[in-house]
């Protein structure tokens, strides 16, 4: 009595999914639960990275908008450059040298410094270089820059750094995007960087993961910083904004694919390195037109404002991972 038992288990598995199917969900249920569920990971301190990359599923579904004000940009405090900011030491072995708006963070050890970034060829010798100076720092210790992408506000100082003798660290994908931009002036290929690639520089060691979304050869990093001699791990998000073309060969779809398979991937690696620091290379997006405000006022003693603990980590990159499937799924529904 074989085949009456298995359609009475048929039956009842039927019987069983009835009630989900009749509330099955539209494709606007399931934006609008990827928009709530990465509203709630960007609480309070992820909400300018929120209303960023959920804008348009927000807009296609009515959701709420976001309310936290986070400023885009640091004060401008030079008239003539509008875009000059302030070099600021932000750990024991790391330096903020960007732009109001974008980052360029220097990890210093003790056979020299190896940057995540390089800004426009117009800003990098007056932040970089002279921001270094300011800090007492010679820049003839810089020895390394990873580019996080190939997008000239990350890139477009990379050839200066160079010529300095600095060695150009980039995805091959983006060494390739580089190679074929109509950047001014370009570096010539240093150092490919691969998933899990270690760069070890007196005795610290950084770490570079691929993260295709925003680029198709993004990297995210690792570093080993220190506050006041005790150890954390900064995470930099590589490529943040979803502002990719669609093109028959190059279809939004599968970068948005990407771009949320990719935050898992750093999730993981983040949580097996316990970093408890978010960086960007945008001053808006990791809060640093906040924090570094707070970190000029610090007391002796009084918590660190880039130090947001493991789970405020792993929040970030969730509302990156849910905010890309959000958008994927309101664009394959149409407006
Ligand atoms: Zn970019």
């Amino acid at each position: 009595m074989q085949k009456p038992a298995t359609a009475l288990r048929l039956g009842a598995l039927l019987v069983a999914l009835l009630p989900a199917l009749s509330q099955a969900q539209t494709p606007a249920d399931s934006v609008r639960s990827y928009v709530e569920a990465a509203r709630s990971f960007a609480g309070n301190d992820h909400a300018f990275v929120f209303g960023q990359l959920c804008e348009t599923p927000i807009k296609a579904v009515n959701a709420a908008a976001v309310t936290e004000k986070v400023p885009a940009a640091l004060p401008i405090i030079d008239a003539a450059r509008e875009w000059y900011a302030e070099p600021a030491k932000v750990f024991d072995d790391l330096y903020f040298l960007g732009q109001t708006a974008f980052s360029v963070w220097a990890l210093r050890t003790p056979e020299g410094i190896i940057l995540v970034d390089a800004i426009f060829d117009y800003s990098v010798e007056a932040e970089v270089v002279d921001g270094l100076r300011k800090l007492g720092i010679d820049p003839a210790e810089i020895r390394y820059v990873i580019i996080s992408h190939a997008h000239g506000d990350h890139s477009g100082g990379a050839a200066f750094l160079q010529k300095l003798g600095a060695k150009i660290v980039m995805s091959e994908v983006d060494w390739q995007l580089y190679e074929n931009s109509n950047a001014k002036e370009k570096a010539t290929r240093d150092i490919v960087a691969t998933d899990g690639f270690e760069l070890t520089l007196g005795g610290m060691t950084v770490k570079t993961y691929l993260t295709p979304g925003h680029t198709h050869g993004t990297i995210s990093t690792l570093l080993p910083v220190h506050d006041n001699g005790t150890a954390h791990v900064a995470a930099i998000w590589g490529g943040t904004l979803f502002n990719f073309r669609d093109a028959p060969d190059d279809p939004r779809d599968l970068r948005l694919r990407d771009y949320a398979q990719s935050s898992v991937h750093f999730q993981a690696m983040t949580a097996i390195a316990g970093a408890d620091v978010i960086l960007s290379n945008h001053t808006a997006y990791d809060g640093s037109t906040v924090k570094l405000p707070l970190l000029a006022q610090r007391k002796a003693g009084s918590p660190h404002p880039y130090v947001i603990g493991q789970d405020a980590v792993n929040r970030y990159l969730k509302v990156a991972e849910s905010c890309a499937i959000a958008a994927r799924i309101a664009e394959a529904s149409g407006p």
